[in-house]
């Protein structure tokens, strides 16, 4: 009798509760699979200086096509166009189209709205400053494309929602719409000119100044305090390799590093930024950048620890992304206490102002 009570409980949990279960799980990933950073932004510390570039240099764009046919309406001027390599080939835009595909490919729709609208102007600031440098190598013929490695994700609302949202696609789509149009035309300026408003998912506490990671000092991405970037799902993780695996994989890249006599002895010169990440280490005798060793055992960010035993080594690491400028969960934990999109942007990008492209 008592085996015939249990297997009934068994089965109304293999039936009701693990597939409960296993959709809570599902939705957790997908909620982290939206967050992006971009990771191999170039950056130039002297973007374009010519007066006047953002307004100006999308009508040189345009000119690419249409040098010609100058009657294009000034009234439509307002219409801002962007051209935007999607999945390799170049389309055509509305600015606040492409802005609201791109906060749709970036930052969990769930997040609040005022976070949604400071993602939103990042994106919107990142293009215009890709454009303010003119053109690019990778895609000549596009301001950005909708690789996040390289400029940002994007996903084409009118086609691609339902995909990325399901049930709640409607009701998602006009939310990050409604992002995208509560801040049109504003960008964020350094000294006038749009800045390279790079942003990732959660810091440890702290962002890094673009000096600690990409080596090229820039004045508005300084080091900044950051709240809540804890709620992040890969805020904490540890990786750890077998001591042989971790060899191997030093040696493919390194072939004349010394890799002998126990793992503690590997590890030299650990050197970190004043946010706490690592920015230079020695792994046998090499020095490595942290971004280096970041890519070689993807890990979750720079800001790690090292531990051994005898046979492994574990990176702990704290934060998601490179760490620079906007934190998107620093962004989300300001919007809940109430801060709106202009304090979030203008507390990640230092000693900068909102302003609007057409000014
Ligand atoms: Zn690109």
């Amino acid at each position: 009798m008592k085996r015939l009570l249990f297997l009934c409980v068994l089965v109304l949990f293999l039936v009701y509760i693990a597939p409960l279960g296993f959709q809570f799980y599902r939705n957790h990933q997908e909620a982290e699979q939206t967050i992006h950073t971009v990771q191999n932004v170039e950056i130039t510390s002297e973007p374009q200086t010519s007066e006047g570039e953002n307004a100006e240099s999308e009508d040189k764009n345009a000119e690419n096509t249409s040098q010609d046919e100058n009657s294009a309406d000034e009234s439509e001027a307002q219409d801002t166009l962007l051209t935007v390599s999607v999945d390799g080939s170049v389309r055509e835009m509305a600015l606040e189209d492409y802005v609201a595909g791109a906060v749709a490919a970036e930052m969990p729709a769930s997040f609040p709205e005022e976070a949604l609208k400071a993602q939103a102007v990042a994106a919107r600031t990142y293009a215009v400053y890709k454009q303010s440098l003119g053109k690019d190598e990778t895609h000549p013929d596009a301001v950005v494309c909708d690789d996040y490695t390289h400029c940002a994700a994007f996903v084409d609302l009118d086609h691609g929602a339902q995909e990325l949202w399901g049930k709640n696609a409607d009701e998602w789509s006009e939310k990050v719409r409604n992002a995208a149009q509560a801040t049109a035309g504003k960008i964020v300026t350094y000294d006038g000119q749009p800045i390279a408003a790079v942003f990732h998912a959660a810091s440890a506490d702290q962002t890094e100044a673009a000096v600690s990671v990409w080596g090229s000092d820039i004045p508005y991405l300084s080091s900044v305090e950051s709240d809540g970037d804890d709620a992040c799902p890969k805020y904490d993780a540890s990786v750890t390799f077998g001591s042989e695996e971790f060899r191997q994989i030093m040696l493919t890249q390194y072939p004349d590093i010394n890799l002998t006599g126990l793992p503690k002895t590997w590890f030299t010169d650990i050197q970190s930024s004043e946010a706490g990440g690592v920015t230079a280490c020695k792994i046998g005798g090499k020095e490595l950048k942290g971004t280096e060793v970041r890519t070689l055992f993807e890990l979750n960010s720079t800001h790690f620890t090292i531990s051994t035993t005898d046979t492994s080594i574990t990176f702990h690491t704290e934060g998601y992304g490179h760490g620079v400028g906007m934190s998107q969960y620093g962004a989300k934990s300001m919007a809940e206490d109430g801060k709106s999109y202009e304090d979030i942007v203008l507390h990640y990008y230092t000693d900068t102002e909102i302003s609007d492209i057409t000014s």
